[in-house]
């Protein structure tokens, strides 16, 4: 037992409560390496028994090993201090220096406060201070404001010192598979061929295809596996092959390395805290846009594309992104659409979307951007088959003077892209031989009577050439293509076919990708507007020029049913002295036919006579008796009755008693009155005259 220690600071009443201790360290590795400190830290536990605090009156808080000390959002120890000291239960907070209990004033000063109102001691290595002391609390102060400002000089001499290093290029990271670093610290191109050659092969087929998943596609098509290179621990500087997934191309894609050129800063992190029940502290990252990147100094090391190429590959991501931004194209897709991507509305300007009816064979383009945001009107919805064809039309035509060159260049490419691909097996299969050579000769190394080490050793060697034996196979079964395409009279025959570039088009191979990939070479974007009759579409080429078209609109469903005009004008001018009956012979001895392209009939006739309202043998002309008279002339009783202004029951009085001429086809049926215009001009008079005479009278 130690001797007990008096200071005129610590009275009964501090004694008499808790001594809290506490403990921290910023980071684990700090915990883990940083071990004497620590044991100091824990060693104000005897400081404490020393001033006279029993045992069991000493609390050591270390919840909040490794926990950064710039806030006390996350350190619950720290927080569980505060509580203590506010109930009253402290007579002192004792640590190490004042940077372990807070690197932030505020922080600090709140507990230095609280400190003073509930009469609690502050315990560092230098002394024992009483917070409502003015000079202590002054010094205390102090000492809060250095711990802080040490924190910030500590940040910003690494910090400099690191933007330094990167300004001038030396500040080193890990270079990216493909590139890797020499034993002077200096990037070159990884010496291994088939690593070299696959990351080509990544960036020259997103050349050729345009979409970071068609280079995906391209890979697990040809069973092609994409290399990582470990760097650190066990397995520094060996290679794994996967298969090539989206994030893995996007990341070689994005990384501007690959151009020989050394950027730092392309990603910025910034401090955000996270809302909720308990706060948290995260650092948030957010990719710049290259023009913004702070630190970039080309022709830095070995390269597998230029800058230029780089530049021109993001704004093809940038294009193919299908999000909210309506500048952007999309990347192409298998639809029947051909104009995907590309067409804009001609009244609003937006982009226009791709829908599809009759199960994916008639496209649709719609401009409904304002009916999705705002529940407004759909700008405008055009059915695409027309529109395609006419700008496929156009396109070819401007296409013709270049057939040759691009058929002769499509030849070339696709033979290189087979041979590549041959090259690529040639090394997979090359490196699985040296693996089993390896297995080989580290087997025969080994003293013949160490079975134990000698039978693992057999199992690796025999696994390897098993291996050999797979993948020789695969590739004996892989259609040999570079030989295939390189015979003279498939090129000959090829090459007759690309000269007549529409049948090229049209033929049932070509996929839409292609076709579409092709437009896009040529056309910048198509406007669409519809008016009344006709579909207005203007071309934008790539050199800027503008191509106007004008193609007539297609006929509505409803439309297309509708009886010919001219087979109805007739209609009207047989109408006046010929049955119904009659007219249909007519007009099929004529030629006409219906709207749904059948003969013309009696009921058909009569049918279409109701519906445009035409009459039939009407002695007052058509205009005057809409309301049904039939081929014969006789018109149903309540026309009658509205013809010559008397009730219906009269008519049918006059049609008993012979006053009119009518008929019934059925005993007690609806009666079929003939009316002249003699007969409506007498029966009509006297009524009249009768009715004024009485009221005259
Ligand atoms: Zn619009």
């Amino acid at each position: 037992m130690s001797s007990r220690l008096s200071h005129p600071k610590i009275r009964p009443e501090h004694l008499d409560r808790d001594a809290l201790i506490y403990v921290r360290q910023s980071s684990p590795i700090q915990v883990r390496d940083h071990t004497a400190s620590t044991a100091r830290q824990y060693d104000l536990r005897r400081c404490a028994e020393r001033f006279g605090w029993p045992q069991q009156h000493i609390q050591v808080i270390d919840q909040d090993q490794g926990h950064s000390g710039t806030s006390a959002i996350g350190r619950d120890g720290f927080q569980y201090l505060m509580a203590e000291v506010c109930l009253g239960h402290a007579g002192a907070v004792l640590s190490l220096e004042a940077s372990r209990l807070a690197r932030s004033c505020s922080d600090w000063y709140r507990l230095i406060e609280i400190c003073s109102l509930t009469d609690t001691l502050v315990i560092d290595e230098d002394g024992v201070y009483d917070p409502t002391q003015y000079n202590d609390r002054l010094l205390l102060g102090i000492k809060g404001t250095m711990s802080e400002a040490e924190l910030h000089w500590i940040r910003s001499r690494l910090i400099g010192g690191k933007q330094e290093k990167a300004r001038s290029g030396q500040l080193r990271f890990r270079p990216p598979t493909g590139l890797v670093l020499d034993p002077t610290g200096q990037i070159v191109l990884d010496p291994d061929e088939q690593v070299q050659h696959t990351i080509r092969l990544v960036f020259d087929t997103f050349e050729r295809v345009g979409a970071a998943l068609g280079v995906v596609q391209y890979f697990a098509a040809n069973h092609l596996s994409i290399p990582t290179r470990h760097y650190g621990r066990a397995r520094h500087g060996q290679l794994t092959w996967r298969p090539l997934d989206h994030g893995r191309v996007l990341a070689i894609l994005h990384n501007p390395a690959y151009t020989g050129t050394y950027v730092y800063g392309r990603t910025k992190t910034r401090t955000v805290v996270l809302p909720g029940e308990e706060p948290r502290i995260k650092g948030r990252t957010r990719r710049i846009a290259p023009d913004d990147w702070p630190h970039v100094l080309h022709d830095h090391h070995a390269a597998y594309i230029t800058w230029d190429q780089f530049r021109k590959n993001q704004r093809q991501l940038s294009d193919n992104c299908t999000s909210q931004h309506h500048d952007h194209r999309g990347a192409i897709r298998e639809g029947a659409a051909l104009l995907q991507g590309l067409v804009l509305c001609g009244r609003c300007g937006r982009r226009m979307t791709i829908r599809y009816m009759d199960d994916g064979k008639i496209p649709l383009y719609e401009c409904n951007q304002l009916h999705k945001n705002l529940g407004e009107k759909t700008c405008q919805s055009l059915r695409g088959d027309g529109i395609d064809a006419a700008v496929a039309a156009v396109f070819l035509e401007a296409m013709q003077p270049a057939e040759l060159e691009v058929s002769m260049a499509a030849i070339d490419q696709i033979v290189e892209q087979a041979r590549r691909v041959d090259r690529q097996w040639e090394m997979i299969v090359e490196r699985a031989r040296y693996e089993a050579e390896l297995a080989r000769r580290r087997f025969l190394a080994i003293d013949p009577e160490n079975r134990l080490v000698g039978r693992t050793l057999e199992r690796d060697w025999e696994a390897r050439l098993a291996e050999v034996e797979r993948l020789e196979r695969e590739s004996a079964t892989r259609p040999d293509r570079s030989v295939r395409l390189v015979d003279p009279a498939e090129r000959t025959r090829i090459l007759a076919l690309a000269q007549d570039l529409p049948s090229l088009w049209n033929a049932s191979t070509t996929t839409n990708v292609e076709r579409k990939q092709l437009l896009g070479y040529l056309i910048k974007d198509v406007c669409l507007n519809r008016s009344e009759t006709v579909i207005e579409v203007s071309i934008r080429w790539q050199t800027e020029a503008c191509t106007i078209l004008s193609i007539p609109r297609p006929r509505r469903s409803c439309d297309k049913r509708r009886t010919d005009p001219t087979a109805l004008a007739r209609l009207r001018e047989l109408a006046a002295d010929t049955t119904d009956r009659g007219i249909a012979e007519i007009l099929n001895q004529e030629g006409f036919r219906s709207g749904t392209g059948g003969c013309f009939t009696q009921n058909r006739v009569k049918q279409l006579r109701h519906i445009y309202s035409i009459a039939s043998g009407c002695p007052e002309g058509p205009s005057a008796c809409a309301g049904g008279f039939r081929a014969d002339g006789r018109c149903p009783s309540k026309t009658a009755a509205d013809l010559l202004q008397v009730n219906v029951s009269t008519i049918n009085a006059w049609c008993q008693s012979g006053v009119l001429d009518g008929i019934q086809a059925v005993p007690h049926g609806p009666w079929w009155i003939k009316l002249t215009p003699e007969i409506i001009a007498r029966l009509r008079k006297p009524t009249r005259r009768s009715w004024t005479r009485r009221s005259a009278s």
